[in-house]
This record gives C-alpha cells, structure tokens and sequence, in this order.
C-alpha cells in the first residue's frame, strides 16, 4: 500500500469525493466528547453508565442521539408521545426531560426489568411523573388503542426502538396514532451497515435475521405517500417521517 493509502487507512480518512463526512471512530468520539457529553444531563450520564455495565448495553441509544431527540422533541413543542422499546430508559429519559411539565409518555416495553433498572434515574430526575410504563408485547397494545377513537392522532412523536421483525406492523399502526404534522422516529434503520452490503456479508449473528426486515421497512417508507421522510446516519440509522394526510 502506498504510504498516502496507509495513513488515510490508518486514520480511518476516505476519499473526497465521500458525501458523509463521518470518516473515522475518532470522528465520533469528536463529536461525543465536544457537543454531547459537555451538555449532558446529569442523570442522563448516570443511566448512561449504569446502562454501560448491562450484557445487552449495545442495545441503548447513543448519547448524540438522545441529544437528538430532545432537539426535535423542543422545536416541535411536543407534548404526547409514545415510545416502543425502552430497555434501560436512556431515550425515554432523553424524552421527558425534554418535554413540558404537563408532557406525557406512553412507554411500551415486553421488559420491565430493564425499566425498574433506569427507573430510579428518572425519578431522581425529577420527570417520572410523565411516564406511563405498560410492560408487555406492544403490537396487541397498539391494536388496542385503535378501537378508541380519541387515541387516533393523538400523538405528537412516536419512537419506534424494538423488535425490527415487526417495524412494518408497527408503521401501520403509529401512522394512525401519530397527528398529522407530528413525527416517527423508526431508530436502526441502517442496521449496523448490513442494508447496503451483501446477504453473506460476515456480520453478528443478531443482524442477518432481521436485515431483511429493516430493507423491506426502509423500501416501504420511501414510497408511503402519507408521510415524508429524512433518513439520517446517527446511531445506527433514524429515519424520520412527518405525517403529512
Ligand atoms: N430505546 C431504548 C434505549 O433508549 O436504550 C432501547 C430499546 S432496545 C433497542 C429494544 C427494546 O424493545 C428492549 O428493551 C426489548 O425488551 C423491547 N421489545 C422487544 N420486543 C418487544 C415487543 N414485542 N413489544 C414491546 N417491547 C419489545
Ligand atoms: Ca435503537
């Protein structure tokens, strides 16, 4: 390899030529260290490192997405959401601090468990009065509310972080829930890279079962008339869709 070649790989740099800038770990390490963590709550941070030490932490949101999220949450004045898949509670924390005192979260998890561990963080936060944790499957949850009226377009962010099996079932419902004008978010959209690389491309065992999945969700938002969409690099892929009828 040529000596250039060696130091850009080396450094992780690509090509110009790349339209992300996103070029090296070190990069998002940058980012973490300089615009994330400086700003991050307290008991974020806390649940964030208690969440660390857990088996399954590659699960958790990314602080640079929480942060995302609250920035969203903030600009549209968001009041009512619902969030599927909480595991520790790192992107409901995220969420309720983000929102007004009088904001409301529906929060689904099959886990409790993994609520009750993050749970004395959110009440030392101050915000677990906003929450409204159902433990159990979501889908039947969902179908649930739907028989009620009033819940439809009732919702002004939905987070969908669970089962990547059942995204397209979960699309068909949240669309419902969700007001038009509010947002989607669907978190791991980009499945670890595996969506653009080949079927037989060598990677963890918990990627190659649901790759398809995330394919066919992410074929099928990009021609669903009922909303637009911004798909966005950070974490493992958010793909955000406003409800437009
Ligand atoms: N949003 C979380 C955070 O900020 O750390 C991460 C969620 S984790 C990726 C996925 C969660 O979905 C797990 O806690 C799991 O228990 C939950 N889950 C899996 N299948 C589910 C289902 N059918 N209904 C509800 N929750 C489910
Ligand atoms: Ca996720």
């Amino acid at each position: 390899m040529a000596k250039e070649e060696e130091q850009k790989s080396q450094f992780g740099i690509k090509d110009l030529g790349h339209k992300t800038l996103l070029q090296s770990d070190a990069l998002y390490q940058y980012i973490l260290e300089t615009s994330v963590y400086p700003r991050e709550h307290e008991c974020l941070k806390e649940l964030r490192e208690m969440t660390e030490k857990h088996p399954r932490n590659i699960i958790a949101t990314p602080a640079d997405e929480g942060q995302l999220l609250s920035m969203l949450l903030k600009l549209m004045h968001a009041k009512n959401t619902l969030e599927i898949g909480v595991f520790t509670g790192y992107s409901l924390l995220s969420t309720a601090l983000a929102l007004p005192p009088d904001g409301k979260i529906l929060a689904l998890d099959i886990n409790r468990e993994y609520y009750e561990l993050g749970l004395p963080i959110i009440e030392k936060a101050g915000v677990g009065n906003k929450i409204d944790f159902r433990e159990g499957p979501a889908l039947p949850f969902l179908d649930e509310m739907l028989k009620d009226e009033k819940n439809k377009g009732s919702f002004d962010f939905v987070f969908v972080d669970a089962d990547k099996n059942n995204y397209m079932n979960y699309h068909q419902r949240v669309i419902e829930l969700v007001k038009v004008g509010g947002l989607i978010g669907y978190d791991n959209t980009l499945w670890a890279g595996s969506v653009a690389a080949p079927p037989d491309a060598p990677f963890m065992d918990y990627i190659k079962p649901l790759r398809g999945f995330v394919i066919e969700l992410n074929k099928y938002l990009a021609q669903d008339s009922r909303i637009e969409i911004c798909q966005l690099p950070v974490g493992d892929g958010i793909t955000l869709c406003r409800r437009i009828i």
